[in-house]
């Protein structure tokens, strides 16, 4: 027996449990996840901006699926720091999770940049279930939405929220016209304006345009601040073997945050789902 942490509640984090209690009955399983949900989809959530799904058709893994495997689910638990001496997860309340083994199954985000006010209301990264929904919420508000990205992501966002007849401006190189999407690519964006909430953005060339939503998205980072100054070897995503072993031996990682030294990495929910299993197939033969 040996008490287990997987910090990620999603393809790779859920892959994982699964995996180690077909054959584990025994072991403690927590599963720490800042996020507020059980387990979703997370590849549809732009069908939820786009309306073509309801919120509930999202659910991957139910309430009952955590009681009947006997996972020890945290919601809202955000670790802010591992104590690999002590073999701790440390959360943002400042309690502690004690592990044996521990799985990083952290994924990869959008960040928002260090420019001037991005605290602001109305600003967002578009990560996660939270953000689409905060996203809709705000859209029957919105005269201006500004969407900050490259990539198939910010540009599915871009024509979602046109489509809803809402003015677009996108900033970043977009593979083809979207109709009533305004991309600019001479200036980028410097600074969000407004007091508490978002007004508008001020462009490299100081020019200002109205805005009352800034979403970033595209351009995703695995999320490494847990592993920073710690001896688990990262270099653009924590480096695992073929087994998913980290450089510490009681520690793996899977999924997006994963990468192998050398190979090129598949990023993808399927390839989550693949490396969580053979994370969860490790930790049984620990
Ligand atoms: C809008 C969007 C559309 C996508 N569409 C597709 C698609 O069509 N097809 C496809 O294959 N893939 C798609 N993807 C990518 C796919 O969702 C990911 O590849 C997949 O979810 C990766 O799974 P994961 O388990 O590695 O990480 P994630 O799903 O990113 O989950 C990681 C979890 O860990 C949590 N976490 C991170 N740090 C901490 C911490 N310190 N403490 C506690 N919890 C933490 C995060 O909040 C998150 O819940 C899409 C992604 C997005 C955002």
């Amino acid at each position: 027996m040996k008490r287990i942490v997987i910090i990620g509640n999603s393809a790779a984090g859920i892959a994982a449990a699964e995996t180690i209690r077909a054959i584990d009955k025994e072991s403690p399983i927590t599963i720490l996840s800042e996020e507020a949900t059980p387990a979703y989809e997370r590849f549809k959530i732009l069908k939820l901006l786009a309306s073509k799904v309801k919120e509930r058709e999202l659910v991957w893994r139910n309430a009952d699926f955590y009681k009947n495997n006997a996972l020890d689910l945290r919601l809202e638990a955000q670790v802010v720091e591992l104590n690999l001496h002590k073999k701790k997860a440390i959360l943002k309340d400042d309690t502690f999770v004690a592990f044996d083994v521990l799985l990083l199954a952290t994924g990869r985000k959008t960040m928002l940049p260090k420019i001037k006010g991005t605290q602001k209301e109305g600003v967002v990264a578009f990560n996660s279930l939270k953000d689409v929904k905060y996203v809709i919420d705000n859209l029957p508000v919105a005269h201006t939405v500004v969407v900050i990205g490259s990539g198939l992501i910010a540009e599915e966002i871009a024509r979602i929220i046109a489509e809803k007849k809402i003015e677009v401006k996108f900033f970043g190189v977009l593979s083809g016209p979207i109709e009533g999407v305004d991309a600019i690519v001479d200036h980028s964006v410097i600074e969000i304006l407004g007091e508490a909430e978002a007004k508008a953005v001020r462009l490299s060339n100081q020019k200002v345009i109205g805005a009352s939503l800034v979403i970033f998205a595209g351009a995703p980072e695995p999320c490494l601040d847990l592993v920073r100054d710690t001896e688990i070897k990262a270099e653009q995503g924590v480096l695992v073997d073929d087994t998913m072993r980290t450089s510490v031996d009681f520690v793996l990682a899977a999924g997006d945050v994963a990468r192998v030294a050398g190979r090129e990495k598949i990023y993808g929910w399927d390839q989550a789902v693949a490396e969580g299993r053979l994370a969860g197939g490790t930790i049984c033969q620990m």
